[in-house]
């Protein structure tokens, strides 16, 4: 009897379902009776409703009540079992949906800034693209312009080369006046 291992049955037999009190019956009892004298006992359906006639025929009393809680009680603490269960999963996925949520918000903010920077960055490369076009153009006029002056200046030399060929030399011929005179 001190067996710990019979403890956690109690309340299981506790909750088993009430049987009809009629000797050989045994069905699941589904009303309370106590007869005008005392004696009291649990009946099924059947059972409760020949009390009434048995009582009719024995000119006594017989207060008869349905059982409220008895029968259906295993079944509510089941149901209750059943319910909890379902409750903390729908907690586990409330806070997992929660978690994933706060998640996406995150990612979200974390994407919405990543596109702010980029704007941000693209804008400063377009600029900077503008700039590069605007000096290579600028570059490229520079160069055309030089390239035409080196062009005058290759002709204004060769000009000058020709012209040359005509001067005389004063090193080479340091009396000349009368020379070119007589020729
Ligand atoms: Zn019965």
């Amino acid at each position: 009897m001190s067996d710990p291992s019979t403890v956690p049955l109690a309340p299981l037999a506790a909750d088993a379902p009430p049987t009809c009190t009629t000797a050989d019956c045994g069905a699941p009892a589904t009303f309370s009776y106590v007869w005008d004298w005392g004696q009291s006992g649990l009946a099924c359906s059947a059972h409760a409703a020949l009390l009434n006639q048995t009582a009719e025929n024995l000119s006594r009393k017989v207060m008869v009540s349905p059982l409220q809680s008895a029968a259906p009680a295993p079944l509510l603490r089941d149901e209750r079992v059943r319910l909890t269960a379902e409750g903390m999963v729908l907690k586990e996925e409330l806070a997992e949906a929660k978690g994933r949520g706060l998640d996406l918000y995150r990612e979200n903010v974390a994407l919405t800034r990543t596109v702010s920077a980029l704007t941000v960055r693209g804008r400063e490369l377009d600029a900077q693209l503008t700039d590069a076009a605007a000096r290579l153009q600028q570059a490229q006029a520079d160069l055309a312009k030089s390239e035409a002056l080196q062009g005058e200046m290759a002709d204004e030399l060769s000009r000058l080369r020709l012209l040359a060929k005509f001067v005389p030399d004063p090193a080479a011929d340091p009396a000349p006046a009368p020379a070119p005179a007589t020729a």
